[in-house]
């Protein structure tokens, strides 16, 4: 078993595209768009996944790989990013362009020229392509010539785009070298509950829990609702731009927040001694069971997949590791005594049946992610006798908040989350 995670980073170019091509990038946009479109359409009328790639290759007009990657796109979007149903359409599809996005030495190519320029080809349509120089932050550039003539870095994934009518390449690049440590050379887990309002999170090592942490976001859903109530309103009466832009607002919105709340996740983790953060596998909940009202709720109204890969992304560059578990019961059962009952919980209240234990339900549900995290590595269970009292910060536009909360005497202290305004 290899352990380790590479290190990706992702660069933004400018193109200098050589004579009249930059229509041409555009049109192939407009096309990446179409089949961004279909594949939605196709997905949402019932199609089996598997057979949408062929079915949209058979009548795009880009070069396949290309087509491959647009659905690749699509799809995964379908499957992460919340949906509301009622429209009565697919939510995803729009009008304008979409990034052309490649395979390195397949949809796209780079060289260096005698003059130590960067030269880039990119395949826009079959048979079509683009051509010229790349230009951008002189670190970046330094970059990929490094990844052009060493081994150190490996160049993958493009995509080329309109960025405020400037065309752009954005590429992905992997450090082959420096990778985060393995999951297994961890010693303490980090199990991270994502709701719709907040996430909770616990440490835990072979000895006991750590510290726990809540960080409420209420304005996140406060302000998906709001959207989501304009866009309803608007879609009635039939405005659609206004719609797609709104659309947009509400994207960027969530997803700068959702940056933030990573980096104050990922910024807990680094107290403690070689984290492993562990995630709940959704692809696995939604194959299985039915969760009842809270999962599926869960499942269809937040960006959740979005706040676990930009943690996951953030931690690697700091060389933590991340995990993913199934999600079984993990908000039905008692972290103490592990009774398992979906009656347990109300609401933000966790009361067990058994043993009595009272919490903040999100809390509990993160001590057991952390938990099934911990025989996931294989390490031995620590028995819980008592948990630190849990304590609450929200983050609003300017940074994190203390809440009134009490903290318990035997909790170790706090200084990383007193101080993470300055994260952002
Ligand atoms: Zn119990």
């Amino acid at each position: 078993m290899t352990d380790t995670q590479a290190l990706i980073k992702t660069m933004d170019f400018q193109l200098d595209i050589q004579s009249d091509n930059e229509s041409l990038l555009y049109d192939a946009n407009l096309e990446a768009r179409s089949v961004y479109n279909e594949t939605i359409r196709l997905a949402k009328q019932g199609l089996d996944w598997d057979v949408i790639p062929e079915r949209v290759a058979g009548n795009s007009n880009l070069v396949k790989n290309t087509t491959q990657r647009v659905v690749a796109k699509a799809l995964g979007a379908m499957e992460n990013y919340h949906e509301y149903d009622d429209f009565g359409q697919p939510s995803h599809t729009k009008d304008g362009t979409y990034p052309l996005c490649a395979n390195y030495e397949e949809g796209y190519n780079l060289s260096l020229d005698d003059d130590g320029d960067i030269t880039f080809r990119i395949s826009a349509k079959p048979y079509q392509h683009i051509k010229g120089v790349l230009k951008g932050a002189d670190s970046h550039l330094d970059i990929l010539k490094t990844a052009l003539e060493s081994d150190e870095w490996k160049i993958g994934t493009a995509e080329a785009l309109f960025h405020n009518d400037d065309p752009e390449l954005h590429v992905n690049i992997t450090n082959t070298e420096r990778t985060v440590r393995g999951k297994h050379d961890s010693q303490t887990v980090v199990g991270v509950d994502v709701n719709e309002d907040n996430v909770a999170l616990t440490a835990l090592s072979e000895n006991g829990i750590k510290d726990s942490l809540v960080i409420d976001f209420p304005e996140i859903k406060f302000e998906r609702h709001r959207y989501f109530t304009m866009r309803k309103r608007i879609q009635n009466a039939r405005k659609n731009s206004i719609n797609d832009t709104l659309e947009g607002c509400e994207e960027r919105f969530v997803r700068d927040r959702l940056h933030k709340v990573s980096c104050h996740i990922v910024e807990w983790s680094r107290q403690f001694e070689k984290p492993c953060i562990v995630f709940e596998d959704l692809k696995e909940m939604r194959d299985s069971i039915d969760y009842g009202t809270r999962m599926n709720r869960r499942l269809h109204h937040l960006p959740f997949r979005a706040l676990q890969f930009y943690t996951s992304y953030k931690a690697s560059f700091k060389e933590i590791p991340t995990t993913w578990i199934n999600p079984e019961y993990t908000s039905q059962r008692c972290p103490m005594c592990r009774h398992t009952e979906r009656a347990n919980r109300n609401k933000k209240r966790f009361k067990c049946r058994s043993c009595g234990h009272q919490d903040h339900s999100d809390r509990g549900a993160s001590v057991n992610i952390a938990v099934k995290g911990i025989k996931k590595l294989d390490w031995n269970v620590p028995a819980l006798n008592s948990l630190p009292q849990v304590r609450k910060v929200r983050r609003q536009a300017s940074g994190a908040v203390d809440a009134p909360t009490v903290t318990h005497p035997t909790v170790r202290d706090y200084q990383i989350d007193g101080r993470s305004g300055v994260l952002d």
